[in-house]
């Protein structure tokens, strides 16, 4: 019996055809064609290998067909000329236009939102990111199910007749489709609640979570700073599940980083809904490093791709750092204090020489201390050995002096412990005082 909802969509090796209507007035030429460039990389992850694209101009969309029929006769001649196995649009289609669309090119007929959904199906790794996209794909599928036995509604059934093998087949699916929805939300919600706890947890301490568009050089750099050996590779979405590290700054503070799932222009909605738990690294963080890739000629875009879609899961107006990633590439006479104006202070680096990511790390320290530290002015008598002896394990040393049994020392220190120490030092400790010398 067939599958309600088949596990891969694309076979490795698969010949595909793009297909792409530019529509007048809605997008630009140059959107229109990055947006192509980016459905071939997709496919290329996804393990199809792209033979070709078909585009059309059009003023509006046709509602049988998404392109002209004469246009969908051409699809099909040129998939019969070149052996394609497998027809990729650049749009969401309708049930009807994919159904539409199969009977004339002959071929299995896939939209943008599948393939980014087989995308994650196949590199999910972890039992949640499997809910999670078994959960999307299921959604995805189901207001799609009819097509799926609209064939035997025609050939044993009588059209339009309920009650046909292919209506209930249909109705059949359908219950098994809800009934397995129910089951994956159960299951997902346990799990989900214990993700949510781990990333409150971890808000005990300074989270700092990395974000951008897919391939920009989020793994890498997270490997750069923390030596954490995450998945890499030159394909879009490598990472699916969040991995988090300890990342150690300059005066000893521990932040954790985290590398999670790249974002990508029209990401599916039912993709961002079910991913939202392993999202909440991006919600609970104290700062983004925000990463993009200088050497991609729609940087920009791109950018406003990643803000976009931090509004749409809850997460706008952290701290961010804008790091500008692959500077190695950059040629010598590009100007980089205009860019760094450009993109509000933006760091520039190179996750894979290394250039830059002390200043990074700079950033990043200043941050933690903004927000957790304050810097102090200390003087004790050298009589108070305990309250020192506190003050090395408890701070961050940043100068120290003794003179006449005074030793007086500047201190980095949590806020917390700060007030610990200031109640300390009245408790009966003769000559100590403190002063506060930076808490912004
Ligand atoms: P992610 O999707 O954002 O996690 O990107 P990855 O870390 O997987 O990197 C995507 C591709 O960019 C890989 O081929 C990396 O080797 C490459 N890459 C990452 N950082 C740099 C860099 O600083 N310079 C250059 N030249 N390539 C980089
Ligand atoms: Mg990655």
């Amino acid at each position: 019996m067939p599958q309600a909802t088949p596990i891969k969509v694309v076979e490795p090796r698969q010949r595909a055809l793009l297909v792409g209507v530019f529509v007048d007035g809605v997008t630009t030429k140059g959107e229109f064609e990055a947006s192509l460039d980016e459905l071939e990389a997709l496919a290329d992850t996804a393990g199809a290998v792209v033979i070709g694209r078909v585009v059309q101009k059009r003023r509006e969309i046709d509602p049988t067909f998404y392109v002209g029929r004469g246009k969908a006769e051409q699809i099909a001649e040129e998939c019969a000329r070149n052996n394609i196995d497998i027809v990729i649009f650049d749009h969401e289609l309708s049930p009807a236009q994919v159904r539409n669309l199969e009977q004339v090119v002959k071929r299995r007929v896939i939209d943008r939102t599948e393939l980014i959904l087989d995308i994650f199906a196949k590199r999910a790794r972890t039992k949640q990111a499997k809910l999670q996209v078994e959960l999307a794909r299921l959604e995805y599928e189901l207001p799609r199910l009819r097509h799926m036995w609209s064939h035997l509604s025609r050939t044993e059934g009588s059209p339009g007749v309920r009650g046909g093998p292919g209506e209930q087949q249909l109705e059949l699916d359908r219950r098994r489709a809800y009934r397995r929805v129910a089951e994956l939300q159960r299951q997902l919600s346990e799990i989900n609640k214990r993700t949510e706890m781990r990333a409150k947890k971890r808000s005990e301490m300074f989270t700092v979570t990395l974000v951008g568009y897919t391939n920009v050089g989020k793994s890498t750099l997270m490997n750069a700073l923390t030596k954490a050996g995450v998945y890499v590779e030159g394909r879009l979405f490598a990472t699916l599940d969040a991995t988090t590290r300890v990342l150690i700054l300059k005066h000893g503070q521990k932040a954790l980083l985290t590398d999670t799932i790249g974002f990508i222009n029209k990401l599916p909605p039912q993709l961002i809904a079910s991913f939202h738990a392993t999202l909440a690294e991006v919600r609970h963080a104290d700062l983004l490093l925000h990463v993009a890739d200088l050497t991609h000629p729609r940087m920009e875009e791109q950018i406003k791709v990643v803000e976009q879609t931090l509004i749409d899961i809850g997460a706008s107006g952290k701290p961010t750092i804008m790091v500008l990633n692959k500077a190695d590439l950059l040629p010598p006479d590009v100007d980089r204090d205009a860019l760094k104006r450009r993109f509000e202070n933006a760091c520039i680096v190179s996750a894979l020489t290394g250039e830059g990511l002390e200043e990074l790390k700079e950033r990043v320290e200043a941050e933690y201390r903004k927000q957790r530290q304050i810097e102090i002015e200390a003087i004790f008598p050298l009589s108070c050995g305990w309250l020192i002896k506190w003050v090395y394990e408890h701070a961050s040393v940043l100068s120290e002096e003794v003179s006449n049994g005074i030793l007086r020392m500047s201190l980095l220190i949590e806020k917390p412990l700060a007030m610990k120490l200031s109640s300390m030092c009245n408790d009966g400790y003769n000559g100590v005082r403190l002063i506060i010398k930076d808490a912004s």
